[in-house]
């Protein structure tokens, strides 16, 4: 990706929509149906910088270079594990750090993104959470990361990314509107086309938001970090449920189900001891009563917590009993964890998150 010198006063180009083009172009006196060739140059074919936008006169570039700027992701460092998964932190270009995580597998190849900077949830079990948050990922941030880890994909494997998910540092649902507008830009036509059906959104559960989801009738899939159906036991590992409690999520999880007719991903991280018993099981087989689901047994990886990770068996004790319950339960062996770079363990442990 090009670099381009940010000037104060010039504007991201890609924080304007396609109208907003438009009304710059007829202002400077140019034609507003250019806009739309800005537009794929920016979205489709993921170009940040003017000179590159070969079909607009030299005019029309110098006036939007006069004018803009593309406030790029600048990856600093890429580590990779022996099991195949890269790990790489990109600077922000105000000097904030996030990372993002390609995750190779044998069907198929996953981009992890965030989508703040830090997190303010504080998970207990959560290397994020012990970051505070810097602020919000734009659109063009976020889609940043998708653009650049499928080049790396592409270069590295052979082949582009199948899924998204949004899984790597910070609180999807806590910055609405610019995870979905940049799931727009991931999918529409006008942009990347890749099918909604490919990107998995995770949330700690913000009841309000799961519902704005439905009401905006969202067509990617929803994973809800759940951890215990318990909710004395989930207000321990997750501060956000002593004001998003059960009771109010599964209000959330009924509403999102009845009106989007989708099935909800349960995550489970399994903790030793604290949630892996038959009694936990039990609990979770009643509570995902409230709407088809699917379960995923999570491998819990160290991040210098409290917490040890269940033992095999006992998660696939815990998995068998689900099925009992014809419930759809996969165990989730972590990747990356030589790197630090598997589920809740990104945190820019070797960079400060602001250079
Ligand atoms: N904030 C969102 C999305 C980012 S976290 C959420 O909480 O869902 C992505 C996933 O990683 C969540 O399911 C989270 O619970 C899980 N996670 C966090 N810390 C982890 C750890 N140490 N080991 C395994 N998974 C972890
Ligand atoms: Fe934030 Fe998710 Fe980590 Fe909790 S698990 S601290 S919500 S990133």
């Amino acid at each position: 990706m090009i670099q381009t010198t940010q000037t104060p006063e010039k504007k991201e180009i890609r924080s304007l929509n396609l109208q907003e083009i438009a009304d710059f172009l007829q202002q400077h006196g140019e034609k507003a149906f250019r806009a739309k060739q800005i537009y794929e140059w920016i979205w489709k074919k993921t170009v940040t910088d003017f000179n590159l936008m070969t079909n607009l006169s030299v005019k029309v570039r110098d006036l939007l270079s006069e004018y803009f700027v593309f406030q790029t992701l600048t990856p600093i460092t890429s580590q990779r594990s022996t099991d195949g998964t890269i790990k790489t932190a990109f600077r922000l270009h105000d000097g904030h750090i996030i990372e993002s995580v390609l995750i190779p597998s044998r069907s198929r190849t996953t981009v992890c993104v965030s989508s703040q900077v830090g997190c303010n949830l504080a998970c207990a079990f959560c290397a994020t959470g012990k970051l505070k948050m810097q602020r919000n990922l734009t659109a063009a941030e976020i889609f940043d990361q998708v653009a650049w880890v499928n080049k790396q994909s592409f270069a590295e494997y052979g082949h582009k990314l199948t899924n998204i998910v949004y899984m790597g540092m910070g609180e999807p649902l806590l910055n609405y509107d610019n995870v979905l507008q940049s799931i727009h830009y991931i999918t529409s036509d006008e942009g990347l086309g890749m099918s909604p059906q490919r990107i998995t959104v995770s949330t700690s559960g913000i009841a309000k938001q799961i519902m704005k989801l439905a009401d905006d009738d969202i067509k990617f899939e929803l994973a809800i970090s759940l951890h215990t159906a318990i909710n004395n036991v989930r207000s321990e590992l997750m501060p956000i449920n002593k004001t998003q409690n059960l009771g109010l999520l599964s209000e959330a999880i009924t509403y999102f189900h009845k009106k989007t007719g989708k099935r909800i991903t349960y995550e489970y991280l399994m903790l030793r001891g604290v949630n892996d018993g038959l009694a936990d099981a039990k609990k979770l087989a009643k509570f995902s009563k409230i709407a088809p689901c699917k379960v995923n047994l999570i491998e819990f990886n160290d991040t210098d917590s409290q917490f040890k990770a269940s033992d095999v068996e006992i998660m696939q004790k815990f998995a068998d009993f689900l099925e009992t319950k014809n419930m759809i339960v996969n165990i989730r062996r972590s990747k990356g964890k030589d790197i630090d770079a598997a589920c809740g363990q990104l945190a820019n442990k070797n960079l400060d998150t602001k250079e």
